[in-house]
């Protein structure tokens, strides 16, 4: 602590150093990694809830470093959009799995959607709307077999640009989910001008249900919600037989959790869920 003029002092923290060289550090190392070919996509089945048939896959980045191995990628998608190394990352994780959704297909399997997550600056960037149809083109992949997640907060944030993009995507023909919904503060008279295909309904809700009535409650006005807005809901995190249970008595269309799989490789997603 270094005293300063008067009764104000300077708290100099030697951990606050350390933080932010360790930041300095990482951010470094992801830039390496795009070229390094370190980033891999895992992929987690969506299906539906009355008849257990793969609708989709959610693509989930991983990275694997030469030295520190696998690194847990919420921390990683934090720094690479406070750098804006998430705008390279992301068109990376866009292309890739474009790429593997178009193979799929011409391996002769039944075609599946392909859901991507979406950050805030991608979606900010002004030519997103572009370098998606760029990459639609590339891979040849029908724009209907793409998704795109954007979360609730991203989606209520720049309004009248969201919007507009929303809609220029949509005109492409790409779905578009609002993700971890739930947990923002959605006004919905927005919602209802939104043009989107799917409510993810948040983990944190649907890890307590059965446990908490509350929750049940949210997640069951979710899909009303959803419902009177014609479109799709989405559980996701479900992990027990029980929760399975009680959403499908709900009306819930598809789920997505540890109970039907992991995040895994496109191999094993295709001898367990296209096969
Ligand atoms: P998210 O989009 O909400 O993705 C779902 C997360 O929940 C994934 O974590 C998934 O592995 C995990 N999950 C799925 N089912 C279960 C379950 O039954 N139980 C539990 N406990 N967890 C489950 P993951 O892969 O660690 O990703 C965390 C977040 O990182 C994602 O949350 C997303 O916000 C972000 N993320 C991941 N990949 C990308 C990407 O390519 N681009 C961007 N912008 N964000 C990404
Ligand atoms: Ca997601
Ligand atoms: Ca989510
Ligand atoms: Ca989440």
């Amino acid at each position: 602590v270094k005293k300063q003029g008067g009764d104000n002092y300077i708290v100099y923290n030697q951990e606050i150093d350390n933080i932010i060289r360790e930041e300095q550090k990482l951010e470094i190392e992801l830039e390496n990694a795009l070229d390094e070919h370190e980033f891999y996509l895992l992929y987690q089945p969506v299906v539906d809830i009355a008849t257990g048939k793969t609708q989709g896959v959610e693509a989930l980045v991983r990275w694997n470093h030469k030295v520190y191995g696998k690194i847990p990628i919420i921390t990683i998608i934090k720094t690479a959009e406070q750098s804006g190394l998430i705008l390279d990352i992301g068109k990376w994780v866009l292309k890739e799995a474009c790429q593997q959704n178009k193979k799929w297909q011409l391996e002769g399997y039944d075609p599946i959607i392909v859901s991507v997550n979406v950050s805030a600056l991608q979606l900010d960037h002004p030519d997103f709307v572009e370098l998606v149809k760029k990459i639609l083109e590339e891979t040849e992949l029908e724009p209907k077999y793409l998704e795109l997640e954007i979360t609730e907060t991203v989606a209520m944030e720049n309004v009248t640009e969201n919007l507009k993009k929303m809609k220029q995507l949509k005109e492409i023909g790409i779905g578009i989910a609002i993700d971890d919904f739930g947990t923002g503060y959605s006004s919905l008279a927005y919602l209802a001008e939104l043009p989107i295909d799917k409510l993810k309904v948040d983990r944190s809700f649907i890890k307590d249900v059965p446990e908490c009535a509350d929750s049940m409650e949210i997640v069951n006005t979710i899909i009303n919600l959803a419902k009177s807005m014609r479109i799709k809901v989405t559980a996701e995190g479900v992990e027990t037989m029980h929760q399975h249970g009680l959403l499908s008595k709900t009306g819930c269309d598809l789920v997505q959790g540890y109970l039907i799989s992991k995040p895994r490789e496109s191999n094993y997603i295709e001898q367990k869920f296209l096969a």
